[in-house]
């Protein structure tokens, strides 16, 4: 069976890293073929066709050839491309962090079409939402879910009770919340308030659009943000760059640094 030359995908672009003189290497997550690792040659020459369609976070339609290591890309039309992202350093900033726990969850060579659909889907919601800390919870959720660790959050993972409405534990090791009893032993665990817990609940069952909608407390984002990294850093099993980086945004004096040197690049970048 002979392999076809050249194949056509629809993908996101992820990362980008610059190859050589003017090529760059993309990581890019297809519905059909999970994440890839292309080469876009010339592309950071100011007279090349396709960067345009390059850009990072851009959802574009590419035909690609196969080479000896890596595969190249020889079209690139761009289908959207995300321009309130852009306009908007802390959009910017959350739409990098989507893009980076996408980049960890997402296999190569797997057809994962739901991961595909969120991810998209995370990157229209970034450009307009109004609470986007609520909106990386939500997301969160789902691409925890979308990558096969849902967090159980109704019954307790060890007994199998259904959760009653008290504090219960967050448990890392489970991946899911425990009653009160079955908490008591698992050093891993901690609490969570009964609306903590039913915030979790809410985002994991709605769409993530729904963010929008709750007006909650500084305490209760506080919790969830605080919860919902503990249980990512131990499915991921290393701290993520990018909370790290969102870190840093919050802080005004760095988000004005920070445009600063964004500014330069991008100039740099379309000079
Ligand atoms: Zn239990």
């Amino acid at each position: 069976m002979s392999r076809m030359r050249t194949y056509r995908i629809e993908a996101v672009i992820l990362k980008r890293q610059d190859l050589g003189e003017a090529d760059r290497l993309l990581t890019v997550l297809a519905p059909d073929r999970g994440k890839l690792r292309l080469v876009g040659k010339g592309i950071r020459k100011p007279t090349s066709r396709k960067a345009g369609h390059l850009e990072l976070f851009t959802h574009a339609n590419l035909l690609v050839a196969r080479g000896r290591s890596l595969d190249l890309i020889t079209q690139a039309e761009a289908v959207q491309t995300f321009r309130g992202l852009r306009d908007d350093l802390t959009r910017t900033t959350h739409a990098y962090y989507v893009a980076e726990l996408v980049d960890q969850f997402a296999t190569e060579d797997t057809e994962n079409v739901l991961l595909f659909r969120l991810l998209l889907d995370a990157l229209c919601q970034i450009e307009t939402a109004r609470r986007l800390d609520v909106l990386m919870r939500a997301f969160e959720l789902h691409v925890l879910a979308a990558a096969g660790y849902r967090p159980q959050l109704h019954t307790c993972p060890r007994c199998r009770r259904p959760l009653t409405p008290v504090v219960n534990l967050i448990s890392r090791a489970e991946g899911g919340v425990l009653c009160p009893r079955c908490g008591e032993t698992d050093r891993t665990a901690r609490p969570i308030t009964v609306n903590g817990l039913k915030v979790l609940r809410f985002l994991q069952a709605e769409p993530l659009a729904a963010a929008d909608r709750l007006n909650l407390s500084p305490e209760v984002r506080g919790e969830l943000e605080q919860i919902m990294r503990a249980i990512l850093e131990y499915t991921l099993e290393r701290q993520l760059r990018s909370t790290a980086f969102l870190d840093l945004v919050r802080r005004q004096d760095d988000v004005r640094r920070l445009a600063q040197d964004d500014a330069r690049r991008l100039a740099a970048e379309s000079a």
